[in-house]
């Protein structure tokens, strides 16, 4: 598939605002997991087809700094972002629907706010004032959303949670009080609801939605569009009333269908008036026609595969399939390249840490992907499932942990070293079990200028985050995937690969075909006598577009179409 050219500028915009972002506020209402991070990446997508230049944000209420520390369990995965942020996953669908690759001043959350005001206050920065919710935090909020508002024709900002939860009222606060000091017209604010569906009467029910839009301005914010999710048609009769009672034109009621895939998400709204909606509420006459070509070559990919690949994710937070979201999407990328459905199971790395019959359980797969992780649980299960797919052939993609695993493996199994393992399992002092391979990194370069981590540093933000180059061995075959050899790719990680190593692995077979630029991190490894067999340091994952696929993954699915076809 050809990457695809999305409009990242706009050629002649300035419009009655000159340079100035104008602002779209997207909140929830009814219950949460209405799609709104989906919506506002569709919306973005809409308006760059439009030829508008776009970022997106997350404001997210709770009172962590960042997601960083936060279970994956709870919270789903953390998206890094180039810049070495942890953010929300809501910035990957962003990322994955407008190509703009998120920034760290796009996620920001209460905590980080109110640590900044903290500290602020703690530096005597407010004069001896007392620091209240108004105006202080609506303050730093309201600075926050003003960062690079002269870059963009449309920044869209998703408040996190819903309206009428207490930790929101801040951010409610800051964006009402933000519209007020703007020229009129340069914010809107689009509000996603639930239209329940009651199977015994047949109706589709409104008042929710009432109940939600009063809440809404009953703290000075008047919605110009609302996106309502329903399961079944919305009837012209409701539509109207919900316009009626919730003070919105009649076309600015967007309504929002269950559909098969999310890539769908940019023409299904579109079909339903979002963007058009968003441009009339701006008064944007006579709108720019969209160009929906990439969209369209999109939907065709995913409905009309030619077969089928199954891939095993070998992993911990199998339970809750937002701890991998970003794998699953690039997986489904690398399917649409080689215009295949990709199927994932979810393989609870524990079930075979104890048990020696790893082939019931990866029998029959066309790849085995295990991917990052913390902490020792599952990780001999993750070492079972590289030794398997070694043996027996199986394509295997090892990210971040999963590449540890694959390099403990190697030692282990094939280089001798039987004690083989990391310095993050053996953290009971004097009582080492593991030869550490994998080791605990205390200082690193990072361009051109060196970082220092202390054993005792807090959790938060101590690890290798964000962009990093490696150097790529010519004719390897990553090189050869990635059709070059420098790359940088999004790092999330404590430990590395000892290089110290290197040689013995090599001597028993294992290319180390990719190094930090200064050769002394191992960033990718491959068994080059095996039909695709890579770990990578990094997380791929997280750069792979629907209109451009991460060449790793393509080509692992290619590997693990050429597999089904064998078996
Ligand atoms: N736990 C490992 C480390 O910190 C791997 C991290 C990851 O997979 N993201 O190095």
């Amino acid at each position: 598939m050809q990457p695809a050219e999305i409009p990242h500028t706009s050629k002649n915009f300035t419009g009655v605002f000159g340079h100035m972002a104008r602002y779209i506020f997207i909140t929830g209402g009814v219950v949460s997991s209405l799609g709104k991070g989906l919506a506002s990446a569709a919306l973005g997508a809409l308006l760059q087809a439009r030829g508008f230049s776009v970022r997106l944000r997350k404001l997210d209420p709770y009172l962590n700094v960042d997601p960083g520390t936060m279970s994956p369990f709870e919270h789903g995965e953390v998206f890094v972002t180039d810049d070495g942020a942890e953010t929300d996953l809501d910035l990957g669908h962003y990322e994955r629907f407008t190509g703009v690759p998120a920034r760290m001043t796009d996620s920001v959350s209460s905590g980080r706010i109110y640590s900044t005001v903290l500290e602020k206050e703690r530096r005597g920065d407010y004069l001896g004032k007392t620091i209240q919710v108004v105006p202080h935090v609506t303050n730093e909020i309201k600075d926050f959303l003003k960062i690079g508002d002269d870059e963009v024709d449309f920044m869209l900002c998703e408040i996190g949670g819903t309206v009428g939860d207490i930790e929101g009222l801040p951010f409610f606060e800051a964006i009402r009080q933000f519209s007020h000091d703007k020229p009129r017209g340069q914010c809107i604010f689009m509000h996603l609801t639930l239209l329940p569906y009651l199977a015994a009467s047949g109706e589709l029910k409104t008042k929710p939605t009432q109940h939600s839009v009063k809440e809404l301005q009953s703290i000075g914010i008047a919605p110009d569009i609302l996106v309502c999710r329903s399961e079944q048609p919305i009837p012209e009769k409701e539509r109207e009333k919900i316009a009626l009672f919730c003070n919105v034109r009649k076309e600015h009621v967007v309504a929002a269908y269950d559909l098969k895939s999310i890539y769908e998400a940019p023409l299904a709204y579109h079909a339903q008036g979002l963007d058009q909606a968003v441009l009339d509420a701006f008064d944007i006459s006579p709108a720019p026609k969209p160009d929906l070509n990439v969209w369209h070559d999109v939907y065709d990919r995913v409905h009309n595969p030619e077969g089928e690949v199954r891939v095993a994710i070998v992993g911990k937070y199998t339970q809750l399939e937002d701890a991998y979201k970003s794998i699953a999407e690039a997986l489904t990328h690398g399917g649409m390249a080689n215009r295949v459905k990709v199927k994932i199971d979810w393989v609870d790395a524990e079930v075979f840490d104890s048990s020696e019959d790893v082939a019931t359980h990866l029998e029959g797969f066309h790849a085995i992907l295990v991917p990052g992780g913390f902490g020792e649980r599952g990780t001999e299960g993750k070492i079972k499932a590289a030794q398997y797919a070694r043996e027996q052939k199986v394509p295997y993609l090892g990210i971040c942990l999963g590449m540890q695993m694959a390099v403990i493996e190697a030692a282990r199994n094939v280089a001798g070293v039987k004690t083989a393992g990391s310095e993050e399992f053996d953290h009971e002092a004097g009582k080492k079990r593991f030869e550490p391979v994998v080791y605990h990194l205390k200082e690193w370069v990072q361009g051109n200028h060196k970082v220092e981590r202390k054993v005792g540093d807090d959790k938060g933000g101590t690890m290798r985050l964000g962009a990093y180059d490696a150097t790529l061995t010519p004719g390897s075959r990553v090189a050869e995937a990635y059709g070059t050899t420098t790359i940088d790719e999004r790092h999330r990680h404590r430990y590395e690969v000892d290089v110290a190593y290197k040689d013995q692995l090599e001597k028993a077979g294992l290319v180390f075909s990719g190094m930090s630029p200064d050769g002394k991190l191992p960033e990718i490894v491959e068994w080059p006598d095996h039909p695709w067999f890579i770990g990578v340091q990094f997380h791929p994952e997280l750069k792979s577009k629907p209109f451009d696929p991460h060449p790793l993954f393509k080509d692992f699915v290619r590997a693990a179409k050429d597999m089904s076809r064998l078996v």
